[in-house]
């Protein structure tokens, strides 16, 4: 047996994995990084429009801080995000860019002066003040209320994992790539690292760590039509549900974005729309402003997808023998900025479409894009059933998006994620908590069970083919558990999903080598792919309201009097058929921001009975401090800094708030 020891196990090579384990190892401890692919190659790689922060530098930034940017997430969540870790994350993004920057992060930058946009579909000039040239400029998003969201062209995400691998690769941070974690080594109440399969050679191996981090990015590839990679999916949530005693919050969660080329469902940032890009219809009538006067095109993403797919509905899409389809449109933006702030949205128009954006309208299509559901943690990140386990990125529920992220929200996630979860970790190694006695029974009894299981997929005896299992999963919840849902679909889409789970047991492989093997690969994810994707189906089913991305036909109204809470879905026993799903009520009388109009469409949502108690409470308490600082009347509602590591605790520097 194979044992490697180290204080910290990173699973995920990631922004989010990579910024952790840069914490971890500053402060002295070891740290291994696993990953499927060689980090660079991770998805963050395809982040393209860029990472929000309240930086305030750029023209329409101005008057932006931590206050804003707290508003709109909590609105973009609708109401489903802790707002307290919505505090710790706006507070720090702008830390986040600005070390990013430092590490050389290429950020385009403000330009003195008068400038050519587009807004709502006018050209218009902007005046860049003098003092703010060459600072870190924004782009416009959705469901934000100033620009915010810094940008590297469209390459954003390229740009900041290839300066966060070289930054690990700089201290030293050994990743050992095309390894994946299989299972998490545990006893039910702590965690001492994984059982880890050499996907080149099929040896399994143990990492026994004092501290494991899950940050594996998302779940996408249980859709047929998605915006991710095809490895994403979904393995560090499927190993932490697999221990029975981690939960995954609100699974159900799942975004789809507006502007996914058609078919191939490759993503067009939202950048596009933010530069000024428009939806079309068949007719090529411009069709948000219908249905949205006031955000448009840049209304959330849950909100835009919906009055898309609605939109086509009544038979406003453009009929093609592959199914129905939207236009963008960037032509009005000019080829100059396309080939300069859009260039890989150019890029994958030549490709894979064959068409040149500058002359030609995009055909797009929403599509799965974004897991908010993943790894429950608390503040901290650490899972509150199984301690030494962590998660951050992605694959975590932290939770700051609640029920629908804002565009812009995931890489600044990943990296202020990384950057406090880092710090976590390393108290966790300093602290007697990380103590551990773990029994070499304990480890061989791990990595036993996984090679009997991988040696009975090898057997040959099973006659169920998994890529054709996985097609089926990807089909059924793509059709019943998308962007429209309803009891009836939901419940198919569970009992579909549960006869699937029952033939995946039956399955084998023709190809028998243990080393490098695709088919053995696709056969032991199958099952676990189909858990996740029963905790979403059966989450969305039992969830009977709509709120954020979850949005039922049968349920239409948000409803803050039973729902205002966060799914838990476990898995506590291998023979089960669906999950164990459990609620974590949200404190409204510790919330910021108390529930209220989301700002689209008829405010109609059922109140919580304490609303107006809290809403009174506020109003009270920020009179009797009437005259204080923003700072000061903020810390009265929703005190947060010390929930912050240290280092991070400081104020952020922007136009017209300097540090003195
Ligand atoms: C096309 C596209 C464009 C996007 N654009 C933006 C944007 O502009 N702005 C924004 O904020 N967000 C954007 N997002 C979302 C954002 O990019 C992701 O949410 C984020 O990058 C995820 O980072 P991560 O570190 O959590 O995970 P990832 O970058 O996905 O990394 C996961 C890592 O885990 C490893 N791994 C997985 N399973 C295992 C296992 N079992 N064992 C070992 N290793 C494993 C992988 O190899 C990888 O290294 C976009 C997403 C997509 C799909």
């Amino acid at each position: 047996m194979k044992v490697v020891y180290t204080d910290a196990l990173v699973i995920g090579g990631g922004l989010a994995g990579l910024r952790a384990a840069i914490g971890l190892k500053r402060r002295g401890h070891d740290v291994i990084v696993l990953s499927l692919v060689p980090a660079k190659r991770s998805h963050s790689a395809a982040a393209q429009g860029g990472m929000q922060a309240s930086l305030g530098n750029s023209a329409k930034g101005a008057g932006d801080n931590e206050d804003v940017h707290f508003e709109d997430t909590v609105r973009g969540s609708d109401w489903g995000a802790d707002q307290h870790v919505v505090r710790m994350f706006v507070h720090t993004a702008p830390k986040a860019v600005r070390e990013l920057a430092h590490w050389g992060v290429p950020w385009n930058r403000v330009r003195s002066g008068d400038r050519r946009a587009i807004i709502n579909g006018e050209e218009v000039t902007l005046t860049e003040a003098p003092e703010a040239h060459g600072r870190i400029t924004a782009r416009d998003f959705g469901g934000t209320k100033k620009w915010r969201t810094s940008y590297v062209s469209d390459g954003t995400g390229h740009s900041m994992l290839y300066n966060m691998s070289d930054q690990a690769v700089a201290r030293e941070i050994p990743v050992h790539e095309r390894m994946e974690a299989m299972r998490l080594i545990h006893d039910g109440s702590r965690c001492y690292g994984a059982i880890v399969r050499n996907l080149t050679t099929g040896e399994l191996s143990a990492y026994v760590a004092q501290a494991t981090c899950i940050a594996t990015g998302g779940f996408g590839r249980i859709y047929r039509t998605t915006t991710n990679a095809v490895i994403n999916e979904g393995m560090g949530a499927a190993i932490a549900l697999e221990t029975g005693v981690v939960a995954l919050g609100n699974m159900e969660a799942v975004q789809f974005h507006p502007t996914a080329i058609f078919p191939a469902g490759i993503l067009v940032t939202e950048g596009s729309r933010g530069d000024g890009g428009l939806l079309l219809d068949a007719d090529q009538h411009r069709f948000m402003p219908d249905y949205e006067p006031e955000k448009r095109e840049l209304a959330s993403r849950d909100v835009v997808s919906r009055r898309m797919e609605e939109h086509m509905a009544k038979g406003r899409g453009v009929e093609t023998r592959f199914g129905r389809h939207l236009w963008l449109d960037i032509r009005l933006l000019g080829r100059e900025h396309i080939e300069k702030n859009l260039r890989e949205v150019n890029e994958i128009c030549r490709y894979f479409l064959g068409i040149d954006p500058v002359k030609s309208l995009i055909p797009v299509r929403p599509a799965q894009h974004y897991s908010m559901g993943g790894v429950r943690t608390d503040y901290r990140g650490e899972s509150p059933t199984l301690a030494g386990l962590f998660a951050c990125g992605e694959a975590a529920c932290w939770d700051m998006h609640g029920f629908n992220r804002l565009g812009g929200n995931s890489v600044a996630e990943t990296v202020v994620a990384g950057m406090i979860v880092g710090e976590y970790m390393a108290d966790y190694c300093d602290s007697a908590d990380s103590e551990m006695q773990v029994s070499t029974a304990l480890v061989r009894e791990a990595i036993t069970a996984e090679r009997a299981k991988l040696d009975q997929l090898l057997d040959g005896s099973g006659s169920e083919n998994a890529v054709e299992l996985q097609r089926e999963m990807q089909e059924l919840m793509t059709e019943n558990v998308g962007i429209f849902r309803s009891g009836d679909s939901l419940q198919a889409a569970v009992d579909g999903l549960q006869a699937l789970l029952r033939r995946s047991r039956n399955v084998g492989v023709q190809c028998t080598a243990n080393g490098a093997n695709p088919e053995l690969v696709a056969a032991y994810r199958l099952k676990r792919m189909l858990k996740l994707a029963l905790c979403v189906a059966a989450g969305a089913l039992a969830r009977t309201e709509s709120r954020g991305a979850h949005f039922r036909d049968d349920y239409p109204q948000r409803n803050d009097r039973d729902w205002l809470n966060r799914t838990l879905a476990t898995w506590p026993d291998e023979q089960r058929e669906v999950p164990v799903l459990n609620y974590e009520e949200l404190d409204i009388m510790r919330m910021e921001l108390p529930p209220g109009w989301r700002g689209y469409g008829a405010s109609n949502h059922i109140p919580h009975p304490d609303s107006e108690k809290r809403a009174a409470e506020i109003e009270s308490t920020l009179a009797e401090r009437e005259g204080a600082d923003r700072f000061a009347r903020q810390s009265l509602l929703l005190p947060f800094e010390h929930l912050l590591p240290e280092p991070f605790r400081g104020r952020n520097e922007r136009p017209g708030e300097p540090l003195t």
